[in-house]
């Protein structure tokens, strides 16, 4: 058995509450950062204003105030596909150690996690 991953898991409420956001914004991405205590991603982290290009809001982490206990990143992707554009994965090697993905329909079996490299990633989904 491997080592368990520093983030492997994720709440239940939360991934239903990244998904009821992803189908709110359509036809546009919705981005976010994840936020994790002990290993479980508890909360998502919202960019104050609106946003439409997913681009610009991965870069608006930047801008973040330097916040540990952020471990990555979350996007939807308004077709049926969740794996990494290449750019994806290019801003996923910037920032933090684990990234989501979301894509039509938005349910509970519609999203993959990454590592930073774009490598598949299992996490559990914890109540
Ligand atoms: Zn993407």
């Amino acid at each position: 058995m491997t080592a368990r991953r520093k983030v492997w898991a994720i709440e239940a409420d939360v991934l239903d509450m990244i998904n009821e956001a992803s189908r709110d914004t359509l036809p546009n991405e919705f981005v976010a950062a994840l936020r994790a205590e002990k290993g479980v991603i508890t909360e998502i982290l919202l960019f104050p204003g609106s946003v439409s290009n997913e681009h610009a809001a991965f870069m608006q982490l930047h801008m973040l105030p330097i916040d540990l206990s952020v471990v990555g990143t979350v996007h939807s992707h308004p077709g049926p596909s969740n794996r990494p554009s290449n750019e994806d994965v290019h801003l996923f090697g910037n920032f933090g150690s684990t990234h989501i993905i979301t894509c039509l329909p938005y349910d509970r079996r519609s999203w993959q996690a990454y590592d930073r490299s774009g490598r598949p990633v299992e996490l559990e989904v914890v109540d």
